[in-house]
């Protein structure tokens, strides 16, 4: 039996990770169940699958759930304490990390320094912390599993190839809801317009960051501390279809693909299941129709190019991309800013930051605030100016 502890189980990857365990049947077991502050769902969860433990980063939902009707014997525990309690449970083998944000950070480290094997969604900690994840030498490649499909993809590709094997790899992108739309046309673009993803199903920050193409230049940081690549061999392409995950180019010339239907559980199962595969949720892909790539935007959508520049500065310089990037897509979901200035706030913020090189956790804390705080500045600036 695999005995798993789920973290970020009320978020939209915690409620299909929940699915999959639910198919997979009684070989896997969830032991831990964490989230933030929705102690009514966690509630919920806990009524179903009976774990040992339950966690709310928030104090006061955890109060709440406190006083909640519970299974008997179910452990609660709250704060960062608790959800670092979460990632290193004993009777837990394999720690599903699926919460938003760079709070995942520290019990990723736990849950590392524990001897887990992660089922890793939340890209954040390897954006902000992979360069101190590896200078603390805590970076095992062998038991990260990533969850986020285009990196699932290239696992999967890799196999057990050797590292000097592998030439480039080819991180796929839908290109959003706005892929080919000219440049005036993206200036009048709604939260509303951006939330409908034409593939996936996912959370409203991913799905504005997919359609800004931040979220794959997140991935191209995250693809390099995963896989230990240089930033030079990592490549977008653009895929409408969402059926080609990504590509991995080895020295003798031959590409290896994954395909699938764009169903989030996949990735999610494989990282479950790794090294078996079972059968489970997901519908096959039926391969009779085009599949076709295309260079991406760069003009249009400049936040790839960003995330490139911030891996390239490195130090706390891919925090400050991050933080100032959540800062403008919470203006635009509130229609303050438009779609275009999403990235106008980051490279402002940017250019105001001297990354920090061999950065502690403190310095990219403090990278982090600060950041945030230029950018509600240079947001504010942009939301007072005459229309
Ligand atoms: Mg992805």
């Amino acid at each position: 039996m695999k005995k798993i502890a789920l973290i970020g189980s009320t978020g939209s990857i915690g409620r299909q990770t929940l699915e999959v365990i639910t198919s997979l049947g009684e070989q896997y077991r969830v032991v831990v169940l964490a989230a933030g502050k929705n102690d009514q769902l966690i509630a919920e969860q806990a009524k179903r699958f009976r774990p040992e433990m339950v966690s709310l980063f928030d104090n006061e939902a955890a109060e709440r759930l406190k006083k909640s009707p519970l299974p008997e014997n179910i452990a609660i525990t709250s704060g960062l304490e608790g959800q670092i309690a979460a990632a290193e449970w004993p009777e837990a083998e394999l720690v599903v990390m699926a919460q938003v944000g760079f709070s995942g950070f520290q019990p990723l480290i736990a849950a590392l320094k524990a001897g887990k094997t992660i089922a890793l969604a939340n890209k954040e900690s390897l954006v902000v912390g992979g360069d101190l994840l590896e200078r603390l030498n805590l970076l095992d490649r062998k038991r990260i599993i990533p969850v986020d499909s285009e990196h699932s993809a290239i696992w999967q590709a890799i196999g057990t190839a050797k590292q000097q094997e592998i030439s480039k790899v080819y991180l796929t992108a839908s290109g959003g809801p706005f892929f080919g739309m000219p440049g005036e046309q993206l200036e009048r673009v709604t939260p509303e317009q951006a939330l409908k993803h034409p593939n996936w199903s996912m959370g409203p920050k991913i799905t504005i960051d997919s359609a800004t193409m931040m979220n794959k230049g997140l991935e191209v940081i995250e693809a390099r501390w995963l896989f230990d690549l240089e930033l030079s061999q990592i490549n977008v392409v653009v895929h409408r279809q969402s059926i080609v995950h990504s590509m991995v180019e080895y020295i003798d010339g031959t590409v290896m693909a994954q395909l699938g239907s764009p169903d989030m559980r996949a990735p999610i199962q494989h990282a479950l299941t790794f090294p078996a595969r079972k059968k489970g949720l997901i519908k096959a892909y039926n391969p009779f129709g085009s599949l076709t790539f295309e260079e991406p935007d760069r003009k249009n959508f400049p936040c790839l190019d960003l995330a490139y520049r911030a891996s390239e500065a490195g130090g706390t310089m891919p925090a400050v991309l991050n933080a100032a990037n959540e800062v403008a897509v919470k203006y635009f979901l509130k229609e303050k800013i438009k779609f275009t200035e999403i990235p106008v706030v980051i490279d402002a913020v940017m250019a105001d930051h001297l990354p920090v090189r061999d950065y502690s956790l403190e310095d990219a804390v403090k990278a982090d605030l600060q950041a945030r705080e230029k950018a509600e500045l240079v947001a504010g600036q942009l939301i007072g100016r005459v229309r």
